[in-house]
């Protein structure tokens, strides 16, 4: 089967021969067998033919932070915090992510199934063709494998491509509580051995912040992560300026997520072993906080910047990437280029997967949107309306 895209208004991707964004026009793209074979003025004939109307086409998007492996969201403790209450007040009247967690230990494998699926319904058709999916409200042996066997599951019967990441510490379970020595020696004796074993998560990851996995902590949890052939991932320098940034220099980390408090010095260091930042703009506007992540000065220091949404029960209910660019362009100060950019390519390659998707050239798998606009300026400048024309998710055009 093959397609070919003709009539494109403008073409927005990252081009690996150019090292940067390109914007072309009166282009066409053929795609066969799932993949994009050629790009250029006049491409061959094929079986089909889509007319895009002059509309922008970008690469779907890759969205490389989220946490969907839940059962309710906690709109509640929403609730809570606009009345003033704190997150420590939350988790004393039962809420916060213990009651996540409770619920997750709970659930079927069916009933998860179907909340995850829902869940991967609404990002497909918000232009998002894949998602980084990270386990973390079960914490316990039984519950996280449940967790990583429901995204598997997920992935085989969705259009949309999840990359799973296990997060047994994402923080200590009640049962542990007085004991946090002992959950974390559970992480690295059983849980990541027999998470490799399973052979579904390509990562882990860790909280590493106050209150939650202190640098020691994290450091051994990602160390023995490493040896068993998982690569990490950190929230880093969320609450304070804690140190996750510079273990994930020192790990080698493929990315420190958050980073709103990360010092210069911790900056440089990601800088100079290659540990991408990911930034998620949509969480700190969710807590209605004003200390985005430095962006400006990142970039300036040549530090490479991916987008994500960090969608989750509790801090943040945002699904859509083009809602991501616009908070990324109004408060972070990115330009849009830079901002589609971090929300395909760089997402693409902080989860391992440029070769092969998060930028429309020849030889990658054919995930493109077609919006229903025709230019590329006007997804930050639209806020929350993006209509989409078409999404085709490797060659196969959903709608
Ligand atoms: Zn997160």
């Amino acid at each position: 089967m093959s397609l070919k895209l003709i009539n494109i208004g403008e073409l927005v991707t990252y081009n690996s021969e150019k090292k940067s964004m390109v914007i072309l026009k009166d282009i066409e793209i053929a795609i066969e067998n799932g993949k994009i074979s050629d790009i250029g003025t006049l491409v061959g004939d094929c079986d089909e033919i889509l007319d895009c109307k002059k509309k922008l086409i970008t690469p779907g998007y890759i969205d490389s932070h989220t946490h969907p492996v839940f059962v309710n969201s906690r709109y509640n403790d929403f609730f809570d915090r606009l009345s003033g209450l704190t997150y420590k007040n939350i988790q004393e009247k039962g809420g916060g992510i213990i009651s996540s967690i409770k619920d997750v230990r709970k659930a079927s494998y069916k009933k998860l199934i179907r909340c995850v699926k829902d869940r991967m319904d609404r990002f497909i058709n918000m232009g998002t063709t894949t998602v980084e999916c990270k386990t973390g409200y079960g914490l316990s042996l039984e519950s996280e494998l449940k967790s990583l066997d429901v995204l598997d599951k997920v992935n085989s019967i969705h259009e949309i491509d999840i990359i799973a990441t296990f997060m047994g510490a994402h923080a200590i379970p009640p049962e542990y509580t007085n004991n946090r020595s002992d959950y974390v020696k559970i992480i690295c004796d059983d849980m990541i051995p027999s998470v490799k074993k399973q052979g579904i998560a390509i990562f882990n990851d860790v909280f590493c912040e106050e209150g939650y996995f202190s640098i020691e902590e994290s450091r051994k949890i990602m160390l023995t992560a490493k040896l068993h052939g998982l690569f990490n991932r950190i929230h880093a320098d969320e609450f304070n300026d804690f140190g996750g940034g510079e273990l994930a220099a020192e790990t080698h980390a493929i990315s420190a997520d958050h980073l709103m408090n990360i010092s210069e010095k911790n900056i440089e260091k990601m800088v100079d072993n290659g540990v991408i930042g990911t930034l998620l703009p949509g969480t700190t506007f969710s807590l209605g906080i004003n200390n985005y992540a430095p962006y400006k000065k990142m970039k300036e220091m040549g530090l490479e910047i991916a987008l994500a949404t960090d969608y989750n029960p509790g801090s943040c209910n945002i699904k859509s990437m083009s809602f991501i660019i616009s908070l990324a362009c109004i408060f972070l100060g990115m330009n849009p280029l830079d901002a589609i950019k971090a929300a395909t390519y760089t997402s693409a390659k902080s989860l391992l997967i440029d070769k092969v998707t998060g930028s429309i050239e020849v030889g990658k798998n054919s995930d493109i949107v077609v919006w229903d606009f025709d230019s590329h300026i006007k997804i930050p400048f639209m806020v929350t309306n993006h209509p989409i024309k078409h999404i085709i998710k490797s060659g196969k055009l959903l709608n």
